[in-house]
């Protein structure tokens, strides 16, 4: 849809801002520089990725869940398809290679429920 004036700029959706790693509250600000830094504030909206030590810790839980909802229903079908123990090796070995990417989902995952339950707009 074409930008008129005067029309106010939407902000992209929920899932689009996680599916693409971008900020909590702008939605439009890349979360992560590089692949393994985080930026410390938003480089858009100016919003401080970590408000406290330890920030992330909650991350993690989310790293459990993103990993349950990749790697159950697969564990399940071949449960059910009864392979043999060296497939959920495989599973596990996926698991591990794949942590780095679910770390930055977990992150952003984690940034955003946070912003749900306790919005930041006057602070930066
Ligand atoms: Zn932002």
């Amino acid at each position: 849809m074409a930008m008129l004036p005067g029309m106010a700029k939407q902000k992209p959706s929920l899932l689009h801002a996680i599916l693409t790693l971008r900020c909590a509250r702008c939605r439009e600000g890349r979360v992560h520089a590089t692949f393994w830094q985080m930026n410390e504030f938003c480089p858009v909206c100016g919003l401080k990725f970590e408000r406290e030590p330890g920030y992330y810790l909650m991350g993690i839980f989310f790293g459990y869940v993103i990993n349950a909802i990749i790697f159950l229903p697969i564990c399940i079908a071949l449960y059910l398809l009864g392979v043999t123990w060296q497939a959920y090796v495989g599973v596990g070995v996926a698991i591990v290679l794949l942590s780095p990417l679910v770390l930055r989902y977990s992150r952003v995952v984690w940034l955003h429920v946070d912003e749900f339950l306790d919005p930041r707009t006057n602070e930066k």
